[in-house]
């Protein structure tokens, strides 16, 4: 591979890894991240961890063709099981999952202490971004960096985040939406929460036809909806 194999996403994903990072890139089918950042010399070491048998030897042969094996380990591994703190890791990526599958992946790792805490948290989840600002305001890491693009018509949001030393507290609207994209509201941000809202309006009218009263569910995604409008306002 090179510079150029890479997708948007995941360049953009490399960006936020500091150089000569020791990086764990974890869900690494292909370990592409981990492979690209080392032959740009951007880290001294990396582990591309998988759970999956085909993906992880995919990773292995895209490790081995690209004459990194003394410098990439490709490790069979659930989740933060691939990495120990003799390690050393200090950058994590956890890309292109469901946010609920990277929040329990973070969630096992803290628990059987498998992340230091020391570790710089980038991820990017295809789906349920808002559960993981949850889980790093209640894990007390604060958010340092945010950005959100569109590749082949899909919108992605990367979130960057380091351990705070004091409590971290974000508002509803915040952790719903991010609080760095909040601010710069660019072209995907709009075009991502039109769409949200779209969607929502669909489901919306549906609820209110459908045969069983929806009262709950329409009050929720009322609020949701309203809440839209205001941010895209
Ligand atoms: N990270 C790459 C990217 O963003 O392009 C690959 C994304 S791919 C859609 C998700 C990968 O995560 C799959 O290869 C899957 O096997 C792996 N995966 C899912 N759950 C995992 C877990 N608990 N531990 C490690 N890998 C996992």
């Amino acid at each position: 591979m090179n510079h150029q194999e890479l997708s948007k996403r995941l360049e953009m994903v490399g960006r936020f890894v500091p150089e000569n990072s020791r990086l764990a890139d974890i869900g690494s089918d292909h370990a592409y991240l981990p492979v690209f950042l080392a032959l740009k010399q951007q880290i001294s070491y990396g582990i591309a961890g998988e759970v999956v048998l085909g993906p992880f030897q995919s990773a292995e042969k895209q490790v081995a063709k690209n004459g990194l094996q003394g410098m990439i380990d490709v490790r069979l591994a659930d989740g933060l099981a691939a990495i120990s703190p003799a390690d050393k890791i200090d950058v994590i990526t956890i890309c292109g999952m469901g946010g609920s599958l990277i929040r329990s992946i973070l969630e096992a790792g803290k628990n059987n202490q498998q992340l230091t805490l020391q570790e710089r948290l980038i991820l990017q989840a295809n789906i349920g971004e808002a559960l993981l600002r949850e889980w790093l305001q209640a894990n007390q890491y604060q958010i340092i960096a945010e950005e959100i693009l569109e590749e082949n018509h899909k919108i992605y949001e990367i979130i960057v985040a380091e351990l705070s030393e004091t409590a971290v507290s974000y508002t509803k609207e915040e952790l719903y939406f991010g609080p760095y994209l909040l601010k710069t509201k660019n072209a995907a941000f709009i075009k991502k929460w039109q769409r949200e809202l779209h969607q929502r309006q669909q489901v919306l009218a549906q609820l209110k036809v459908a045969k069983t009263p929806q009262t709950e569910k329409i009050t929720e995604i009322q609020a949701e909806i309203s809440m839209i409008e205001i941010v895209l306002n």
